[in-house]
């Protein structure tokens, strides 16, 4: 059997495609565009290509976009400062603080001064909260990509086993809060790894669905994964590759040359997880923009 392939890339695309007609119609009887802000502090050149990638984004569905780049050597008060003004700009409909922050920032405290109104990212505790108890809020991106990917591609979660190796507050935990949840997709019994799991594979064997978000190239390997499970690799790694012009190339947390062959389905990297957790941006994005009509 050879993996087929859960085609974020394509899906991201459609998904932005529909979002764009959506926003046509809107602007075309007279409403606004949804306007997306983004802050970068620093320089590190991963941030500033994911939030290249989140404006290029914006420009292909119609919408507005704005990105506030800051010296890494910002303060606290200043940044707080920036998110107290974004909260109150009625012109932004919603925005993010791009992560991870330089280290003498802190990062919780400043998500927890969004907007709830504005959490595209669903970063904010109380987004968090609202998630886990099932009530109305921005899902974080990268869990609701996936989710969407699992559903536009028909993957049957009800009863499934699903495997999470990972426990960030941005993937890991949601994405195992979401998929046990009685809902479609959803519905699996979930078992969670981490770094002091004993024995990983003999867990990860028994997945249906095993998703993985470690941030380790080639860390499953086939030997860990049961024949016929669907594969979800949410790492983006970064390796040498002295056959490519930039001397480096992406890839994601699965041996995926040899796991596929084992898999109903898998994402690959890039093209899987990373394209659909924008197209879920856009999504958050244009759900703030449609309340702030209303209200
Ligand atoms: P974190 O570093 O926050 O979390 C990594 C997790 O992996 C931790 O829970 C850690 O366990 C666990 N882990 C580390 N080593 C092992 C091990 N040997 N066995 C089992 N578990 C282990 O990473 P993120 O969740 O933020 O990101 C993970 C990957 O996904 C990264 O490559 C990141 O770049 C990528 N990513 C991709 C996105 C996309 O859009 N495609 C979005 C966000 C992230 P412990 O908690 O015990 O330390």
């Amino acid at each position: 059997m050879m993996g087929n392939i859960l085609d974020g890339k394509q899906t991201s695309l459609d998904l932005q495609d529909e979002i764009a007609r959506k926003v046509k119609s809107i602007t075309a009887s007279g409403g606004k565009k949804p306007h997306l802000a983004a802050v970068l502090i620093g320089n590190d050149a991963a941030s500033k290509a994911y939030v290249g990638h989140k404006i290029k984004a914006c420009a292909k569905a119609g919408f507005e976009s704005t990105i506030i780049s800051r010296d890494s050597n910002i303060s606290q008060t200043e940044l707080l400062q920036i998110v107290a003004e974004l909260n109150c700009d009625e012109s932004i409909d919603g925005f993010i603080v791009q992560l991870p922050l330089p280290d003498h920032l802190n990062s919780d405290e400043v998500l927890q001064a969004v907007s709830i109104e504005k959490d595209v990212d669903g970063f904010h505790p109380e987004s968090v909260g609202r998630m886990a108890l099932g009530l109305p809020g921005f899902l974080p991106a990268t869990p609701a990509g996936i989710l969407t990917l699992l559903k536009r591609y028909r993957i049957k979660t009800n009863g499934m086993h699903a495997v999470i190796v990972g426990r960030s507050d941005i993937v890991g935990n949601p994405i195992a809060a979401l998929l046990r949840k009685n809902a479609d997709p959803g519905n699996c019994t979930v078992t969670q790894c981490h770094s002091r799991t004993i024995n990983l594979r003999d867990h990860t064997l028994r997945a249906d669905i095993l998703i993985v978000a470690v941030g380790k190239p080639n860390f499953i390997t086939s030997d860990m994964v049961k024949e016929g499970a669907v594969v979800i690799d949410v790492g983006i790694n970064r390796i040498d590759d002295p056959s490519r012009k930039s001397g480096a190339r992406l890839t994601g947390d699965v041996d995926f040359e040899h796991v596929a062959p084992k898999c109903s389905w898998i994402t690959p990297v890039p093209g899987g997880v990373g394209p659909m957790t924008i197209a879920s941006l856009l999504e958050n994005t244009l759900q703030a923009s449609l309340s702030n009509a209303k209200s």
